[in-house]
């Protein structure tokens, strides 16, 4: 592997030796759940992937991660409810209640999503 792999611990403690603050959100990047770092010029980085998006505000990253997290949901519960429809078609006697109830969530969960 020729990319150098950060060590994320050592870069932590860098960025505190700079006066980073640690925030509650967790970095958005799929399988890192890093903690977030504000910087005093107010950029939000990763300690792997560093700068995430352009956030101003703990506002703002929060709204960046909802939209992250409910795209994810709605990823799964897409597929949830496909897995519902392939096997509604192989039963003999499909019950449709559970797949409606699936619907219903989607449809909240798209609704929050536009919000
Ligand atoms: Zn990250």
């Amino acid at each position: 592997m020729s990319r150098r792999r950060v060590d994320p611990v050592k870069k932590m403690a860098e960025l505190l030796k700079l006066g980073a603050v640690m925030l509650a959100e967790t970095c958005p990047v799929e399988g890192c759940n890093l903690p977030l770092f504000k910087l005093p010029s107010g950029e939000i980085i990763c300690p792997v992937h560093g700068k995430i998006h352009v956030v101003k505000t703990d506002e703002e990253a929060r709204e960046v991660r909802k939209k992250v997290v409910l795209t994810d949901i709605l990823d799964r519960l897409e597929n949830k409810v496909l897995n519902i429809l392939s096997d509604m078609i192989n039963e003999p006697h499909p019950e449709p209640g559970e797949l409606s109830e699936w619907l219903d969530v989607l449809e909240k969960v798209r609704r929050i999503k536009k919000t």
